[in-house]
């Protein structure tokens, strides 16, 4: 019955004179999720409206779940369109709409009719009795309620008429490729993917990098940590993955330095790392999953030394997250399956019995000085051989 969506975004429709940034950045990502659905669509703005209309045969269902990845959308109306061939065209179609898509009569219902079009011939509460008369005809079992209905029909005479009574919430958030880009620290858990998810919700394009450390870790591993960006660009759009070769700083910070402040320290050479690629891709900022207190390396005070060693500002979206909610939030996007799987991660091989939980800066800092012989080759090898890999949703 459907060959068209009417798409209502929130927040973007209140930039001002930005506005047709954020409508054409929607509109591109839209055109992006339905490439992948099976049909051919026409994804068009109108006087403040997005539509995206079906061309050819196509699948509902495919086209609803890729809707719902786009940021921005705040709702997805399946619409039937007509031309205005006059009243008794517009009753036809909205009975036979009723028909349709209410298979059970037994409901309450209300018609809320709008003219954005002065020139049709009825105005809008003329429009609104008229309909509901002759639904009430048609369907006796339906009833009216205007104060709480369980079918809001909406009949909307612009160029064309819109008919619609169904809105499927989107994901809301902003357009990706609005609020510039962000190197998301990508691992094979289970926080990260969410905090790169949550960033590209508020607009930001996610670039990311992945520490591999072979052969301590597996090519197994890395695959997940592909996998993981495969499902995170799903609703960020295709990002590159940067895989940094990172076993010979960490057999050099392991052989020289002392065994309990190992993550501590790991972590600020992958955040110079990180923050090195970002800079030479315009990003704007570094994205973990951290959260206060979850391990050793994510108290204050680690937080504090990590941080230290980045001009960047350092954007941690699920920083007071409990482990629970960030689970919520992967089993809702789908990382989660993929995150529990067992394989070895380059910061479990490396850590300490008993890492330092309140690890002291000026400590940390003259420990490091033990690398001095050697870190910069290192960073140099690790930042000249990294490898580039352009990910996209399946
Ligand atoms: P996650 O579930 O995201 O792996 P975690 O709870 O295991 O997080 P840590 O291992 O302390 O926590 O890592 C904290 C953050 O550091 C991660 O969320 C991620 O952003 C980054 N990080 C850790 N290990 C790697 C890695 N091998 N490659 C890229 N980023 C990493
Ligand atoms: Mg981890």
């Amino acid at each position: 019955m459907y060959k068209a969506f009417l798409i209502k975004y929130g927040e973007i429709g209140v930039k001002g004179k930005n506005r047709y940034i954020f409508e054409d950045a929607l509109v591109r990502q839209i055109r992006y999720a339905l490439k992948k659905v099976d049909g051919q669509f026409n994804v068009t703005k109108e006087n403040g409206r997005i539509y995206a209309t079906a061309t050819e045969e196509f699948d509902y269902d495919e086209a609803v779940e890729a809707l719902k990845t786009v940021f921005g959308i705040i709702g997805i109306c399946p619409v039937v369109q007509i031309e205005d061939t006059g009243f008794d065209d517009l009753a036809k179609t909205v009975i036979n709409y009723v028909d349709n898509a209410y298979p059970d009569k037994n409901f309450s219902f209300k018609v809320n009719a709008r003219r954005a079009r002065k020139n049709f011939p009825m105005d809008s509460m003329e429009i609104n009795a008229e309909i509901g008369h002759c639904l009430l005809e048609a369907f006796p079992e339906m009833h009216v309620d205007v104060h709480k209905p369980d079918v809001l029909l909406q009949i909307e005479v612009r160029n064309k008429i819109n008919i619609y009574s169904v809105e499927i919430p989107g994901p809301g958030g902003m357009p990706i490729g609005t609020a510039g880009k962000a190197m998301l620290l990508l691992s094979g858990g289970i926080d990260s993917p969410v905090a790169g998810y949550m960033v590209a919700k508020r607009g930001v394009q996610v670039e990311a990098t992945y520490f591999h450390a072979p052969p301590y870790t597996s090519e197994r591993a890395k695959q997940k940590v592909v996998d993981l960006a495969k499902q995170v660009a799903k609703y960020s759009g295709p990002m590159t993955l940067n895989v940094v070769n990172f076993t010979d700083i960490q057999l050099a910070i392991y052989e020289k330095c002392p065994h309990d402040e190992l993550t501590i320290i790991m972590r600020r050479y992958m955040m110079r790392i990180a923050e090195q690629l970002g800079q030479e891709s315009g990003c704007m900022g570094l994205v973990t999953g951290e959260s206060i207190g979850q391990v050793a390396s994510q108290t204050m005070q680690s937080l504090y030394c990590t941080n230290e060693v980045c001009t960047m500002p350092v954007f941690r979206p699920v920083i007071c997250f409990d482990k629970q909610e960030i689970i919520d939030v992967s089993e809702k996007i789908g990382t989660y399956e993929t995150s529990i799987l067992p394989f070895e991660d380059c910061c479990t091989i490396f850590v300490a019995k008993h890492p330092v939980t309140k690890p002291n800066l000026k400590i940390i800092q003259r420990d490091e000085h033990h690398l001095d012989d050697c870190i910069d080759a290192l960073m140099k090898e690790a930042l000249d051989t990294v490898e580039k890999i352009h990910i996209e949703a399946e």
